[in-house]
């Protein structure tokens, strides 16, 4: 007999059919002799409808009584869920996230879970009820000792399921939903979309965070975190679905379920040089040609970053190991011959990158890093940011200092740490999935100093707002007046915050101002054997510039490349890159 933790989405709750169908499931399950701990979802679109209705009534309602008004869409349907169990003769409670130990921190709308008392739940167990759990919604312990309803924030019940199988070390956790599983991309965008039977949860923390809807991000950060097999299905089939493989489980800590340690790895990587390509033509094609050209040559590009410049040209910048470094010089020498362009080259550099799967969603840590380094007088070159890991490149000569210091800022010890590891991701596929993101803004600070501690600074600015930022990139070409620029991509709804963020900032660097650029989406291929693979951006590239569609901005990381287009390219985009790795179920390579 197994403990189980079942989910079920908003659509597969939509009516009161749907909700029978799956108490049908529900007492199959119950039948074989399992216990269940079912969460469910607000039925349908309500949390969208009671949303609505505030706004209808202010612009921006209080935190407090949005929790308040949405947590009442769960409670409809785990009373409705119950009662239809109780109609099949199945034993069945319906428990609020209150009622079910469910404890939060205090910020509303987006509360992190610390803890679940599991005392009520197991006893119920142990009567052998169905215990009907409502998702998405907490409680916070104030310090005064008032319990106040929390919720977790959109698409939150999958992280109450998945903290509530870790509390309970269920057997599983799955999510079912009105797709099969994780497919290569979202279904409703690529109508030839495959399942992909099994992922990495590091994978699969990428895809959801770059806009892979089907699971919330930090429901796979617990399940990585504490090696919770974590199954998504869908609601309508008994097909097996989609499998998330994790690393061995870590023990549930002291510091709170989903605050955890959350860096857990550091790396150096030695002998690396940083090619810079500045005024090289803004046009379809550019990027694809350069980085084919390279993979053509034998050359192994690490870290790609490029951003839009005025006067129509851009500026590329990317890494290589300094064996290649005299192979990529002459053949980024022929290119720029022929297209145009400067390029200027820095070896003796190294990158150093922090990991975890806490990492994503807590822009304090990146900028604890930059911090940490430009207090030790250590000036970033670039940098790189995914869900799981944050990279800088610095010069060689301070590598060691730099790994002093971060792993004392994130209290890191030796087995944690690793100098040149071997490439990761041999034998994995390249691309397993791609996801569109159109919730993101482009940003650039005009005129910032060019000194140490400027990126850092900014970082830190935005993220004492609770701001995350993506793609930060320091323009290759300076001004007249020895400034620089800044860009990066924050999510849509915060940018007005950063107005107030980068406010005191803007008053300190003289002449410094803040520029919005285009509406744009963001394009992401993610695959654990990405670094393993020669010319995989070179594809990506080729693919939209093939459709015609011109790159804003590309950022990649180990196991992700991402590129900003339009956003009335985005899905014509998406397409392109969906199929140029094959991942469709007609196209082929
Ligand atoms: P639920 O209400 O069950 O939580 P969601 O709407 O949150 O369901 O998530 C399921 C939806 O996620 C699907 O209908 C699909 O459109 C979307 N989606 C986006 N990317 C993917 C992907 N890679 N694989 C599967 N579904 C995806
Ligand atoms: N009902 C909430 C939402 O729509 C939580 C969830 O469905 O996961 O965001
Ligand atoms: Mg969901």
């Amino acid at each position: 007999m197994a403990l189980l933790v079942q989910k079920f989405g908003g659509t597969s709750v939509g009516n009161v059919q749907r909700i029978q169908a799956v108490a049908k499931r529900i007492a199959f399950s119950k039948d074989l002799g399992n216990d269940l701990v079912i969460v469910v979802s607000a039925m349908g679109h309500t949390t969208d409808e009671l949303t609505d209705l505030a706004k209808t009534i202010s612009s921006n309602p209080p935190q407090r009584e949005m929790d308040m008004l949405l947590a009442t869409g769960e409670q409809v349907s785990i009373a409705l869920l119950s009662i239809a169990l109780h109609k099949l003769g199945v034993p069945a409670i319906s428990m609020t996230g209150t009622q079910v130990g469910i404890v939060t921190e205090s910020s509303h709308g987006r509360a992190r879970i610390l803890e679940v008392r599991t005392e009520r739940i197991k006893a119920r167990l142990n009567e052998g009820q169905v215990v009907v759990v409502a998702g998405f919604q907490g409680t916070s312990q104030s310090s005064g000792g008032t319990a106040e309803i929390t919720t977790l924030g959109r698409g939150g019940s999958d992280t109450s399921a998945v903290a509530l199988a870790t509390a309970l070390s269920a057997e599983a956790c799955e999510i079912y939903t009105d797709v099969p599983g994780v497919l290569t991309t979202d279904p409703r965008k690529v109508a030839d979309a495959q399942l992909m039977p099994e992922l990495s949860c590091d994978e699969m923390l990428e895809l959801a965070s770059l806009g892979a809807s089907v699971l919330h991000p930090r429901a796979v950060e617990i399940a990585r975190n504490y090696g919770v097999t974590l199954v998504v299905r869908s609601s309508w089939n008994e097909d097996p679905g989609t499998t998330l493989t994790s690393r061995p489980a870590r023990p549930l800590g002291r510091e709170g379920l989903e605050l955890g340690r959350p860096v857990d790895g550091l790396e150096l990587l030695e002998k690396q040089a940083v090619f810079g390509l500045s005024h090289v033509p803004d046009q379809p094609g550019m990027a694809a040609t350069l980085f084919e050209a390279l993979s053509n040559g034998g050359v192994n590009v690490d870290l790609i970053i490029q951003a839009t410049h005025e006067e129509n040209t851009n500026d590329i910048t990317f890494t290589v190991s300094e064996n290649e470094l005299s192979n990529a010089q002459i053949l980024c020498e022929s290119l720029i011959a022929t297209l145009g362009g400067k390029l200027t080259i820095q070896k003796n550099m190294t990158k150093l990158s922090i990991s975890g799967a806490g990492i994503m969603g807590r822009p304090g840590i990146a900028a604890n890093l930059f911090d940490t380094l430009s207090r030790a007088g250590i000036n970033l070159r670039l940098i790189a940011t995914s869900e799981v890991k944050v990279s800088c490149v610095i010069d060689a000569s301070l590598g060691t200092k730099a790994l002093r210091v971060a792993s004392e800022a994130f209290e890191l010890n030796d087995s944690q740490i690793s100098l040149n590891p071997p490439i990761h991701g041999k034998g994995q596929p390249e691309v397993r999935g791609v996801a569109m993101d159109p919730d993101q803004a482009q940003l650039s600070v005009r005129k910032v100093p060019d000194k140490p501690g400027t990126a850092a600074a900014l970082c830190a600015a935005l993220a004492d707002q609770g701001i995350s930022i993506d793609a930060i990139v320091q323009s290759e070409r300076h001004h007249p007046d020895g400034t620089r620029d800044i860009s990066f991509m924050l999510k849509k709804e915060d940018r007005e915050k950063a107005d107030n963020a980068l406010a005191p900032l803007l008053a300190q660097w003289l002449g410094a101002y803040l520029e919005d650029g285009p509406e744009i989406t963001r394009i992401s291929a993610v695959g654990a054997g990405m670094p393993a693979t020669a010319g995989t951006a070179a594809r990506m590239f080729r693919a939209i510039a093939d459709a015609d569609i011109n790159i804003a901005m590309i950022a990649t990381s180990e196991i992700r490349t991402s590129c900003v287009v339009t956003a009335t390219a985005g899905i014509t985009a998406l397409q392109a890159v969906h199929s140029c790795f094959g991942l469709g179920k007609k196209s082929a390579l």
